[in-house]
């Protein structure tokens, strides 16, 4: 089977890259899936379906197929956070490329990707699982999950779209507050990309959000010949689009239009548009979103 695991940032616009790529045939999109150990499978633990985990048509299999492995799916959370947690996602990333040294977190945590993946496949019905849990030392780990054939898809969004955005998520706070955050999540959105970047190019397509949002299909195509599948003739807009079993939140619409969220043009002043354009500007250029001084 194979995965094909969304690169990108929070508030980049993989979701809708994902969901829509979901409706390539042979495929599902599964949405962040590590998030189903991230926040463990204690017994209360719903679906964004609203059943609980056990009675949920999709992740009921993967706990089963975990459990046939002879895995503790209480034990994955614990596996998760030593070997790939979200906040060493930039330190990892390079250290999960290289052979490990069998420690059992490691393995325990392969086999339980493994079964994970393959659980997803059977039940969706499908052969492509796509996964938008976008860290790079996530991504990187499949290379040693057994079964699974890795493609990505690395996503990318104007830096100033991506910080405004994730500002608009917090409370209001001073303009000195919010030139901290600003700078900081302008830095994390740089370190996100540059490991981003590293991935074997023949495995890999890089997708601008703006580019999706105006022309899907030819991302379509481009996974399609990634993925090695017949092409998709897309339908124009409003998409229909498959049913998600979220691991964590609610299920997302099923009816979406493609529209380009614009409106950091407006929300971002002068002064932090020039803030986070300056930190970010060798890849504003590098991805074609800022012109190159002469
Ligand atoms: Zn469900």
């Amino acid at each position: 089977m194979k995965v094909l695991y969304i690169l990108g940032t929070q508030r980049g616009g993989t979701t809708i890259v994902g969901r829509v790529l979901g409706l390539v045939p042979g495929a599902v999109y599964a949405g962040e899936v590590r998030r189903l150990w991230e926040f463990g499978v204690g017994p209360d633990r719903t679906c964004g379906c609203g059943e609980l985990l056990v009675d949920c048509p999709v992740w009921s299999v993967v706990l089963r197929r975990v459990r046939a492995a002879g895995i503790d799916p209480a034990s994955v959370s614990a596996w998760q956070e030593e070997v790939v947690p979200v906040e060493g996602s930039w330190r990892t990333s390079r250290a999960m490329r290289r052979p490990h040294d069998g420690h059992l977190s490691f393995t325990g945590y392969a086999g339980a990707m493994a079964a994970t993946y393959h659980g997803l496949a059977e039940a969706y019905g499908v052969d492509v699982v796509i996964d938008n849990s976008k860290l790079p030392a996530d991504g990187a780990f499949l290379a040693h999950v057994t079964g699974v054939e890795a493609s990505y898809v690395h996503v990318v969004r104007d830096a100033r779209g991506v910080v405004a955005s994730q500002l608009r998520r917090r409370s209001p706070s001073s303009p000195a507050r919010r030139s901290l955050d600003a700078t900081m999540l302008a830095a994390s959105w740089v370190m996100r990309h540059t490991r981003s970047e590293q991935f074997d190019p023949e495995h890999l397509l890089r997708v601008r959000y703006e580019d999706f949002v105006a022309d899907p299909s030819a991302t379509m195509a481009g996974v399609c010949r990634l993925l090695g599948l017949p092409q998709v003739e897309l339908a124009s807009g409003p998409f229909q689009l498959p049913a998600v079993h979220t691991p964590r939140g609610p299920n997302p619409a099923l009816t979406t239009m493609l529209i380009e969220d614009m409106s950091w043009k407006n929300e971002l002043s002068r002064f932090e548009r020039g803030l986070i354009g300056t930190l970010t500007a060798p890849w504003l250029v590098r991805h074609g979103y800022l012109k190159r001084n002469r």
